[in-house]
């Protein structure tokens, strides 16, 4: 104690929060108002600890100033995990990124199939309008008939181009009114090939009477890549169906659901598959379905997963339809 009081407690405070301890106490001590500081402060064992001080001028019985009474208190842990994690919030927002760049990869080698078909079409209706309009008698008729048709083609692969910079639209969450089943049907047409290519079809029910909800565009479409994306990999060499469904829950929820015949949720580990890093796959990052997950509960919803009674997983999530309205 005899070391402690007058300003002998300064000994103990780390040399770099010296200054910063005076700037925070001096001011208050002679304004004699409560003051509240953060620093480093050596324990008995040597160690320096975060410590949060906060003091108030003390006054005898008869008003006259007697000092401050104040205390510390120890926040060296709490100030670890906060660092972890903000840490582990950046680790997660580069791997969201990753996860997304990368989901693009794959994609591209479909959307260049979709692409091409389009612009294909309309190489053969250009040569055909061409003939009819080279013909002695030129037909107008079949020519214009030619020509609407390539307007359609272009028009197609003008679309499909769009939904990919949909994609990559830039933003952070920027909630707009939204027809979800638009969203569903956007994301089929862009993984529409991919599917193809291991025999795998996707089907839908989507429910017409559907209320539109307010969320952000970009980030619903990476919920459903990743979920269909996950489907298609886990029937992947087997073929099978991935189905997507719509429709109003009792609660007037909007529930949507992607369910495919694939190989089933991996055994005894359900309640890890939304873990961050969880993955059963040699080139997984483990990321997809926390990121999802976060994002639905961000609009107010749930997502969960359960096994078919038959084959296969469901992930099915909710949003609130009220958010509109909200
Ligand atoms: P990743 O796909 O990179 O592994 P995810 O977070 O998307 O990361 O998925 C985590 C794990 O959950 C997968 O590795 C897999 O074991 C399991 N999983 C996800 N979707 C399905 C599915 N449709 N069927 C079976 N298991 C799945």
């Amino acid at each position: 104690m005899a070391q402690e009081v007058g300003t002998g407690w300064v000994e103990g405070v780390h040399p770099d929060d010296v200054q910063g301890c005076f700037d925070g106490f001096l001011p208050a001590f002679h304004a004699r108002i409560p003051f509240r500081m953060k620093y480093r402060l050596r324990r008995a064992d040597g160690e320096y600890r975060w410590v949060i001080e906060s003091g108030i001028p003390r006054y005898t019985g008869a008003g006259e100033f007697a000092g401050y009474i104040g205390s510390n208190i120890d926040i060296t842990d709490l100030k670890h995990a906060e660092e972890e994690r903000e840490r582990l919030h950046r680790l997660e927002a580069d791997l969201a990124h990753i996860s997304r760049v990368s989901m693009m990869g794959e994609l591209t080698a479909s959307l260049a199939h979709e692409i091409k078909q389009p612009i294909a079409a309309a190489l053969v209706n250009a040569q055909a309008c061409a003939r009819w309009l080279r013909r002695d008698t030129p037909d107008l008729e079949e020519a214009c008939q030619c020509a609407s048709r390539m307007v359609k083609d272009v028009t197609r692969a003008d679309e499909i181009i769009e939904r990919v910079r949909s994609l990559y639209r830039r933003g952070t969450s920027e909630r707009e009114q939204i027809d979800l089943n638009e969203v569903i049907r956007e994301m089929i047409v862009l993984l529409h090939d991919k599917a193809n290519r291991s025999s795998i079809a996707i089907r839908t029910e989507l429910d017409p009477g559907l209320s539109q909800i307010t969320a952000d565009r970009v980030q619903l479409q990476q919920v459903l890549m990743n979920l269909m994306l996950n489907g298609i990999e886990a029937i992947k060499g087997t073929g099978g169906e991935l189905t997507v469904t719509s429709k109003r829950s009792e609660d007037r929820q909007v529930l949507i659901s992607v369910s495919d015949s694939g190989m089933g949720l991996p055994v005894g580990e359900t309640d890890h598959i939304f873990d961050a890093f969880f993955t059963t796959k040699s080139q997984g990052t483990g990321m997809g379905l926390s990121i999802s997950r976060r994002i639905i509960e961000s609009h107010g919803g749930r997502l969960w997963a359960i096994s078919n009674s038959n084959r296969g997983a469901t992930f099915q999530f909710t949003l609130p339809s009220e958010l509109a309205e909200a």
